[in-house]
């Protein structure tokens, strides 16, 4: 799809998070969605501070560490510690920023739980979120596009809301793109809380890749105080 077009113009999205670990349904995600919107990068990128939640459980080195295990071997896959490097806090818009200055004509595709995009209107700068990137909102269990979105970010989703995939590949960013993905029922606070809880490895090894599941037992990762 791409064959001809210039690296400096090819579409380049993001997968931000916590990854507090790492779990299969942010690598299903991020390789389903690659997938079907024909992606050829998607970088998966580490927050420093958790600005939009409580402390995280492993240190950010830890956090990179796993998520490097979590994408060898993923195609089109890669991680981005961008965040984690500067001594800014975490914001998206200070990331996208950094972002759109050194790809200047690349599209940037934000790809984003429905359970995170929900509360976007609290992160900082948030209007210009859609200035500098497009926001792929994808599915999760247990959450609903039509649960209460705030009056601001319900006006500002009806005026971006796109059903063309080729919009986000085809101009830079502004467009909200709502994304079905296999349903992944994995969340990093249930297996914390597992692990916590004494889980065996049997019982972990459907919800994140292996390599990372042995970095949790080498480190001593999220077991109970
Ligand atoms: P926690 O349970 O600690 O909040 P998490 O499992 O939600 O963690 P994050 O690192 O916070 O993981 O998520 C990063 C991004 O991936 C967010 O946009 C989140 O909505 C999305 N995401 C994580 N897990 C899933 C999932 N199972 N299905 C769809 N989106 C997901």
């Amino acid at each position: 799809m791409f064959a001809d077009a210039p690296p400096q113009t090819l579409p380049l999205a993001i997968l931000g998070g916590t990854f507090d670990p790492v779990h299969w349904g942010h690598v299903r995600i991020a390789s389903e969605t690659a997938a079907a919107l024909r992606l050829p990068e998607v970088r998966l990128m580490p927050s420093q501070v958790p600005v939009h939640r409580a402390a995280p459980g492993a240190t950010g080195d830890q956090r990179l560490a796993m998520l490097k295990l979590a994408v060898a071997g993923a195609p089109g896959l890669s991680v981005d510690d961008r965040e984690l490097t500067r001594d800014t806090p975490s914001y998206t818009a200070l990331t996208l920023a950094s972002l759109r200055a050194e790809f200047p004509q690349r599209p940037l595709l934000w790809l984003i739980g429905i359970d995170a995009f929900m509360h976007i209107n609290h992160w900082y700068q948030w209007p210009r979120l859609f200035e500098l990137a497009h926001f792929v909102v994808l599915n999760r269990p247990g959450f609903a596009v039509s649960q209460a979105l705030s009056p601001a970010l319900n006006e500002v989703w009806q005026g971006r809301l796109t059903q063309s995939a080729g919009a986000l590949t085809q101009t830079k960013h502004g467009h909200i793109f709502l994304h079905t993905v296999t349903p992944q029922m994995i969340s990093a606070t249930a297996i914390r809380n597992t692990i916590a809880a004494g889980a065996s490895d049997n019982s972990l090894v459907s919800l994140l890749p292996r390599p990372v599941l042995a970095y949790i037992r080498a480190h001593q990762l999220y077991r109970a105080a």
